[in-house]
């Protein structure tokens, strides 16, 4: 019985590498993720994946950069 609670804790893999997921990340239908910020699209669908330590960081780093992309371009 222990052994089986210990199996069913890691159950909860990541979206995007199959580790062991210690986030839930917020992202819309195509996989970006949703950072709060002036780029926050209005009617865009939310979703949450369980994802771990690693891809929720570089998940967030890339849709921050993007939005940093977007903001300075105009
Ligand atoms: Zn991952």
């Amino acid at each position: 019985m222990e052994l089986a609670d210990a199996i069913e804790e890691v159950k909860t893999t990541c979206r995007f590498c199959n580790r062991k997921a210690v986030f839930n990340l917020r992202h819309d239908p195509e996989g970006r993720a949703l950072v709060d910020g002036p780029t926050v699209l209005l009617g865009t669908e939310e979703c949450y994946s369980p994802t771990c330590f690693e891809c929720y960081q570089s998940r967030i780093d890339e849709a921050k950069a993007a939005a940093a992309g977007e903001f300075t371009a105009r």
